[in-house]
C-alpha cells in the first residue's frame, strides 16, 4: 500500500476527510506531502512533482526561498510571538503602503478570509449601509458574509449548511463581467460595499472585459459605494502594486494574503485613510488577533516584499514568460492531437487554467460549462507524469518565479501525452 494511503486511512480516523481543508481532498485518497524546494513538492511516496498549486498561489517566489526562510530563522532565535508593538510591523506596513497604490493605511491579519470578513465590517460602518454585493463565483474565504454562490471548493455546493438565511439576506449576488447587472444590483440594493476578485481566480481563471473594471470602480463611486479588491490572490503578484496597479484602478480597501508572506500565514487589509481609521483602537471597527503581526510571519513578509520590489523588473516579467510558454506549449499540443478536445485556455501573468469547453470562458455560467470530469482526468494523468494542478476545475494553476525551462518541457510533454490518453478514453467510450 502506498504511504499516502496509509497516512490517509489514519487521518480519516481522527480528522474530517482525512484533511484540514476540503479542496485537498479528491477520490480516492490525496497524495501526502514531506517536503518541498523551488518548484518541486516531495511526496511521502519519494515522488517528486513539478507544482503548479504552489500553496494556492501563495509561493510566487517558489518553495522555500532562501531570503525568505532566512528571514524567518533569523527571528525565530529573537521569539516567535510579543503581542506588544514592533519596528517589524512598522516596517512591513511602510513596505505595503510604498508598493500598493490604494494602501494609505495597513492592518496586518493572519489569513485572507480574516482580510475579506473585516474589510466588509468596515465597508458597513463607513457608510452605514447593509448590503454585500459579489459576483458568482468569486470566493473570499469560508466566512458567513461571502458563502453565497462562492467558487473554489465551494463551487460544487449551492450554500453551506450553518450559514443562517439572516446572515447571508444581505449578500447579493451578480454575474461577472456584467456592468449592466451590477448596476441594477446597486439601485436595488442598500448596498456598503461591491467585493471583487479584480480577476476571478477560484471559478478556474476568468479575465476582466477590456474596461469592466473601469466602469465597476465608475459605478460603486457615483453611488458611494466601497469597492474593496480581494486581492489575495492577485496581490503582489500580478504586479509590485497588485492588479490594482496592473489594471490602473484604485479600490477604496484591498485585502491580501498568499504572495505576500510567500508561505507564511499573513495577510492585511490596506486602503484609504479615512475607511481604515474606524478600526479599533483609532475607530470603532473591532478587529482583533493574537497572531496578527507576529514577527515570525512579519519577517518572512518583509523578506519576501523586499525581494518583489528590489528585483521586479527580473521576477515579474520571467514568471509571466514561463507561464506564456506553458500555454502555447499546451496549445501546440492541443493543434497537434486535432479535433477531439474542444479547449479555452485563460491566463494572464502567472496564472492559467484550461477549460474543456470551446466557448470563451468569461463568467461563472461559462466556467460551469466546462466539462470538469475530463478535468479531473487531466489531472490524474498529469499526476502519474509528476505534474501536479489543483485537482479541479475550478481553481487556478500558479506559476512561480522558481519554474525553469525544464519545468516547461516537461510540463508541455505530460499535457500532450494526457490529451492523447483522454482521447484514447473518449473514442473507446
Ligand atoms: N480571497 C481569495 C480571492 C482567495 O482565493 C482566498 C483563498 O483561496 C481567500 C480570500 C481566503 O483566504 P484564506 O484561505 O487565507 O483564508
Amino acid at each position: 500500500m502506498a504511504r499516502s494511503e496509509q497516512l490517509h486511512n489514519r487521518a480519516k480516523k481522527v480528522m474530517p476527510g482525512g484533511v484540514n481543508s476540503p479542496v485537498r481532498f479528491y477520490e480516492p485518497y490525496p497524495f501526502f506531502a514531506a517536503s518541498a524546494r523551488g518548484s518541486k513538492l516531495v511526496t511521502a511516496d519519494h515522488k517528486t512533482l513539478v507544482d503548479y498549486c504552489m500553496g494556492y498561489g501563495a509561493l510566487f517566489l517558489g518553495h522555500g526561498y532562501t531570503a525568505v526562510i532566512e528571514a524567518a530563522k533569523a527571528q525565530m532565535d529573537n521569539g516567535t510571538l510579543y503581542c506588544v508593538p514592533t519596528e517589524l510591523e512598522v516596517r512591513l506596513a511602510e513596505l505595503v503602503s510604498k508598493m500598493v497604490p490604494c494602501a494609505e493605511v495597513v492592518r496586518a491579519v493572519n489569513t485572507g478570509s480574516e482580510a475579506t470578513m473585516n474589510a466588509i465590517r468596515l465597508a458597513r460602518a463607513f457608510t452605514r449601509k447593509k448590503d454585500v454585493i459579489k459576483f458568482d463565483g468569486g470566493y473570499h474565504g469560508a466566512h458567513d458574509y461571502v458563502l453565497v454562490k462562492a467558487g473554489s471548493g465551494a463551487a460544487s455546493l449551492p450554500a453551506s449548511e450553518g450559514v443562517l438565511e439572516e446572515s447571508s439576506a444581505h449578500t447579493v449576488v451578480v454575474p461577472y463581467n456584467d456592468p449592466a447587472a451590477l448596476e441594477r444590483a446597486i439601485e436595488k440594493s442598500d448596498a456598503a460595499c461591491v467585493i471583487m476578485e479584480p480577476v476571478l481566480a477560484n471559478i478556474g481563471l476568468v479575465l476582466p472585459d477590456k474596461n469592466y473594471l473601469s466602469e465597476v470602480r465608475k459605478l460603486t463611486q457615483q453611488n458611494d459605494v466601497v469597492l474593496i479588491f480581494d486581492e489575495v490572490v492577485t496581490g503582489f503578484r500580478l504586479a509590485p502594486g497588485g492588479a490594482g496597479e496592473f489594471f490602473g484602478i484604485r479600490p477604496d480597501l484591498a485585502t491580501f494574503a498568499k504572495a505576500m508572506g510567500n508561505g507564511f500565514p499573513i495577510g492585511a487589509i490596506a486602503g484609504k485613510k479615512e475607511i481604515m481609521q474606524q478600526l479599533a483602537p483609532a475607530g470603532r471597527v473591532y478587529q482583533a488577533s493574537t497572531f496578527a503581526g507576529n514577527p515570525l510571519s512579519v519577517s518572512a513578509a518583509i523578506a519576501t516584499l523586499e525581494v518583489l520590489q528590489q528585483s521586479k523588473d527580473a521576477i515579474y516579467p520571467q514568471a509571466a514568460r514561463t507561464c506564456d510558454s506553458i500555454v502555447e506549449g499546451i496549445k501546440e499540443e492541443l493543434e497537434d492531437i486535432g479535433t477531439g478536445i474542444d479547449c479555452t485556455i485563460n491566463s494572464i501573468g502567472s496564472m492559467f487554467q484550461l477549460f474543456f469547453t470551446a466557448d470563451k470562458v468569461r463568467d461563472e455560467a461559462s466556467a460551469k460549462k466546462a466539462d470538469a470530469a475530463v478535468f479531473r482526468r487531466l489531472f490524474d494523468e498529469l499526476l502519474k507524469r509528476n505534474v501536479f494542478i489543483p485537482p479541479s476545475q475550478f481553481e487556478t494553476c500558479f506559476v512561480s518565479y522558481a519554474h525553469d525551462e525544464e519545468d516547461i518541457d516537461k510540463t508541455v510533454e505530460a499535457y500532450g501525452e494526457a490529451f492523447k490518453k483522454i482521447k484514447e478514453q473518449q473514442r473507446k467510450q
